[in-house]
């Protein structure tokens, strides 16, 4: 089963839950997604690290066979193209590596080259197998590095747990793509309902199974509660807002190693999410 994790902004407690979740379960893998800033592993320190390259091809033009027709450019509709002064320049960050302009140059003039964007780093943490994407700085979009992740997770016959980027833009959309379900994590405030809102709508689009879970939950108003409520959406737990939870949090730990009770509040929220993901699942044959 692959239950991604996934919030309208970082910092409501979409690593906290994918970290506890897997540390959890039995047999499981953690993918961090969240490839612009990846700290998964800063909480799993794990050993026998893997380290692979990701990169992604970039056309370039032969000047001895280009004759300047701007075929290629005409054609690119992410403008990653021009030619000036007899000569085509490529716009490497814009370039989408769709391969589209070298099938068109009627020259045969261009060739692929490979660019390095990032890489992907693997694991053992105890019963987790810890896979972080991690993107090069300045790069514009990490969705080839996330693509690779996924790609490389469908062998698995694990649980996968993925800790998807904040927001609700493509990385996030490329992250969901595969899950089974979806948990959207909120805060208790007004800011939390709409960085809630943000990731409900993209979860139908998407036609996902999703329950939320609520974190750092006081005695008192929850907006995020109440949109739950309003729009009949599964609340699968409520994380109290807890000193102690949150100072482990801060300093790398893994709250479900260190404390008997937070172990059985997320075995508690895997039994949620499991009977639910199941539900759906067999709802929809
Ligand atoms: S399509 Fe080929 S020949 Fe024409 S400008 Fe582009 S690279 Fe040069
Ligand atoms: S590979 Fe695709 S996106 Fe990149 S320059 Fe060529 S046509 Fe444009």
């Amino acid at each position: 089963m692959k239950i991604a994790v996934l919030s309208g902004k970082g910092g409501t407690g979409k690593t906290l839950v994918s970290v506890n979740l897997a540390a959890v379960a039995l047999d499981s893998v953690y993918i961090d997604c969240d490839v612009e800033e990846p700290n998964g592993h800063l909480f799993f320190q794990p050993k026998d690290l893997q380290k692979e390259r990701v990169t992604v091809k970039l056309p370039q033009a032969d000047p001895e066979l280009c004759t300047g027709c701007r075929t290629c450019v005409n054609f690119c509709k992410f403008n990653a193209l021009a030619y000036i002064k007899n000569k085509l320049i490529v716009f490497n960050e814009v370039c989408h590596s769709c391969g589209g302009c070298l099938l068109f140059c009627p020259q045969k003039a261009i060739s692929e080259k490979e660019r390095e964007i990032g890489l992907i780093q693997s694991g053992i943490s105890g019963n987790v197998r810890v896979v972080s994407g991690m993107m090069n700085i300045g790069e514009v979009s990490g969705v080839p590095i996330i693509k690779k992740l996924l790609q490389d997770s469908r062998k698995e016959n694990k649980n996968v747990f993925l800790d998807c980027p904040p927001g609700s833009a493509c990385m996030v959309m490329e992250s969901i793509k595969d899950a089974d379900y979806c948990i959207l994590v909120a805060e208790p405030t007004v800011f939390g309902v709409h960085n809630l809102e943000m990731v409900y709508e993209l979860v139908r689009i998407f036609q996902k199974p999703f329950g939320v879970v609520l974190n750092k939950c006081l005695e008192e108003e929850n907006p995020a509660e109440d949109f739950c409520l309003q729009n009949q959406i599964t609340i699968l737990e409520k994380i109290p807002f807890d000193l102690e939870l949150g100072t482990m949090h801060s300093n790398g730990q893994i709250a479900v190693r260190k404390h008997p009770k937070y172990k059985e509040l997320f075995l508690n929220l895997l039994k949620t999410v499991s009977k639910e993901a199941r539900h759906e699942t067999a709802s929809d044959t």
